[in-house]
């Protein structure tokens, strides 16, 4: 299952790095005791079995997808030195190779100039975006739909930023005539386009936001920490290619390139359109920037140890794999978001199931049909866990029951919120699994709805 072949190729280029330092004098490191290194990590094996397959196709829940291997082998291979890069002293060729990993993913978006680097995390990265924004827009108000992340809230308390949430429409989009209304009472200072939402992948209306920023003067911050790399893709419906046409006149913007970018945790990404924010980073730190003239990572950043590992590994798999339209890369993407709409077509169609609305990117929500939301919540539940013990991960999610409006017939509406089933079909393979994904979770709805005492084909049409 896992891959090792891989692993050979490590050696050599371990042997190869190892060259570059030959002239050194030897020394005597501390060498473990192999015998005990192979005992603890045996027992690391042992404990890291207890996970859901993430690799796997058939797990088909939350946004998770595997590094790709040359990442996994890039980093590792930069452990050997493990470069820091907060400075060029602490890490010269890893800061090297991140500014132009870096210039590949604003490159993507039509950026030539700008200012961005690599972080923790799409949360790290948004509070640096929101930090900027509250820096030229003090005091003014944060507003993010309510179907955002649920960190930009939290970020704003860090900063002691106002923050306010905009409704959404049945969509799960931001509603553009709420956000209209709210902005003609005056104090916004910056609106988070999401662009693609973590539960449904929905992509908040971008043209219709930038044309009210003609008429307010606000910010844009575009969260595409999950769609971002969506851009490159061609079977987009009609709304979100319009959306993501626009993501280069947002102000700031956030991608994660440890959610579609094959990378491992740990790697995120902020990138402002003009660059003169980066002197709203000044400090005087005596002892950070005196190796060199050039640029530093750490100058324009709120992290300061940031592993040059994660650089390595997102060069790598650039190179490997460039960001461009029709390519590997891009082809991999357009398969995971044919997954879901192949998925969709058949929830939408077969009467044991509710789906909310067609999936934007990759994500497909549903629920089983049931007398009232509460049934349909318990029975997601089941049908989760009924699935999982035939090896499909799925997952589930709390969201408005408006998402299923016009599907909800004669079900009794007795909760605002819906416990659904979601599904996030974002590895390549997934196109190849859906059909066995299916039947999977077919098997699994019968028993459950069959153990209801219901006839498990012919739920009433009427009702949820
Ligand atoms: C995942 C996600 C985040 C948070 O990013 P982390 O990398 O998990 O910190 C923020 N916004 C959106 C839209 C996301 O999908």
């Amino acid at each position: 299952m896992l891959d090792r072949e891989s692993l050979s190729v490590f050696s050599e280029v371990a042997s190869k790095l190892d060259k570059g330092f030959a002239k050194l004098p030897a020394f005597q490191d501390e060498s473990p005791e192999m015998a005990r290194l192979a005992e603890v990590l045996e027992a690391t094996a042992e404990r890291l079995q207890d996970n859901y397959p993430y690799f796997h196709p058939l797990y088909a829940g939350q946004m998770l997808k595997p590094p790709h291997p040359v990442a996994r082998l890039a980093y590792a291979l930069a452990m050997w030195i493990n470069p820091n890069n907060h400075a060029l002293d602490g890490g010269r060729a890893t800061s090297a190779m991140e500014k132009e990993a870096v210039a590949e993913i604003a490159g993507m978006f039509g950026w030539k100039k700008f200012l961005g680097h690599l972080c923790g995390g799409g949360t790290m990265a948004n509070l640096e975006a929101l930090w900027v924004a509250g820096r030229l827009h003090p005091g003014k108000k944060i507003l993010a739909s309510d179907q955002a992340h649920y960190t930009h809230g939290r970020i704003s308390g860090v900063l002691q930023l106002p923050f306010e949430t905009v409704p959404c429409d049945a969509r799960g989009r931001m509603d553009v005539n709420a956000l209209a209304k709210r902005l003609d009472r005056g104090d916004v200072g910056t609106v988070v386009a999401t662009m693609g939402t973590t539960a449904t992948g929905s992509v908040d209306p971008l043209p219709e936001i930038l044309a009210l920023r003609e008429k307010h003067g606000f910010r844009i911050h575009a969260d595409a920490a999950y769609g971002g790399y969506f851009v490159l893709t061609e079977n987009l419906g009609g709304d979100a290619k319009r959306a993501f046409a626009r993501i280069g006149d947002a102000d700031s913007m956030v991608i994660d390139p440890h959610k579609h970018g094959l990378q491992p945790y740990g790697c995120g990404c902020v990138l402002f359109q003009d660059p003169e924010v980066g002197r709203l980073y000044k400090h005087d730190s005596p002892y950070t920037y005196f190796s060199s003239a050039e640029l530093h990572l750490g100058e324009i950043s709120l992290e300061c140890s940031r592993p040059g590992a994660a650089a390595a590994a997102l060069w790598a798999t650039q190179r490997l794999l460039p960001l461009k339209k029709g390519s590997e890369f891009a082809r991999g993407l357009e398969r995971g978001r044919k997954a879901a709409l192949a998925l969709f077509e058949k929830l939408r169609t077969d009467a044991r199931f509710v789906a909310a609305f067609p999936p934007e990117l990759d994500i497909v929500v549903f629920a089983p049909r049931a007398c009232s939301v509460s049934e349909a919540s318990f029975l997601s539940r089941k049908i989760f866990e009924a699935a999982a013990k035939r090896d499909l991960h799925l997952a589930v999610a709390e969201l408005p029951a408006l998402f299923w409006q016009g599907n909800l017939g004669a079900t009794k509406r007795d909760r605002e919120t819906i416990t659904c089933l979601r599904s996030v079909l974002m590895k390549p393979e997934h196109l190849d699994w859906v059909e066995r994904i299916w039947d999977l979770l077919s098997v699994s709805a019968d028993e459950v709805l069959g153990a209801r005492g219901q006839s498990a084909k012919s739920g009433p049409a009427n009702s949820i």
